[in-house]
């Protein structure tokens, strides 16, 4: 059991980008506490959750990072970037906009976040099958020209939720260690 106290022998300082109600929070909440909320709640300044897991015998902290996507909170940008290891680059596959808006998401990742920074890109909401307008073959293409790897998840149903935090820590614990 991973409790609050427990020693680690890693943090890593994670943030989640993208749009608007993409998911953020409640691919955040899933991770952490598995918990899913239906009620939109716009997401007001930062916040952070923790949540502990086992790499290789060795305890990694991941400090998750959630803020809104909205234009009115750029101003946090700075700080909310300063020694992220990682990010998830979210966009939610119902709402083409959002996959739209992904080389913004990336030009400020380059502009305000550490060049060695390890991104995932999240195709979130893969349970509204009938809504989907960004195909994952799309994500596919977009995550493999921007070198960046790739997931679909859906925080409703807990699909690939933990594997895309999981991979991510990953890949960040094999790039430190
Ligand atoms: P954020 O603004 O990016 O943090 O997005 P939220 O986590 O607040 O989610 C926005 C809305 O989308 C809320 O109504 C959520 O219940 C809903 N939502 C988030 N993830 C999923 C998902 O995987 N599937 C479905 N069906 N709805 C989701």
């Amino acid at each position: 059991m991973v409790d609050a106290f427990q020693k680690f022998d890693f943090l890593f300082k994670i943030v989640l980008i993208g749009d608007g109600a993409v998911g953020k929070t409640n691919l955040t909440t899933r991770f952490c506490q598995n918990e899913f909320n239906s009620e939109s709640k716009s997401t007001i300044g930062v916040e952070f959750a923790t949540k502990q897991i086992e790499v290789d015998g060795k305890n990694l902290k991941a400090q998750i990072w959630d803020t809104a996507g909205e234009e009115r909170y750029r101003s946090i940008t700075a700080a909310y970037y300063r020694g992220a290891v990682g990010a998830l680059l979210v966009y939610d596959v119902t709402r083409f906009s959002t996959f739209e808006n992904l080389p913004k998401w990336l030009g400020e990742l380059r502009e305000q976040a550490d060049s060695n920074i390890q991104i995932i890109l999240v195709g979130n909401k893969s349970d509204l099958v009938d809504n989907r307008v960004v195909s994952k073959e799309e994500g596919e293409k977009f995550a493999r020209a921007n070198h960046l790897s790739f997931i679909e998840t859906s925080a409703a149903n807990a699909t690939n939720v933990e594997k895309a935090f999981t991979s991510l820590l990953n890949e960040i614990y094999k790039k430190t260690a």
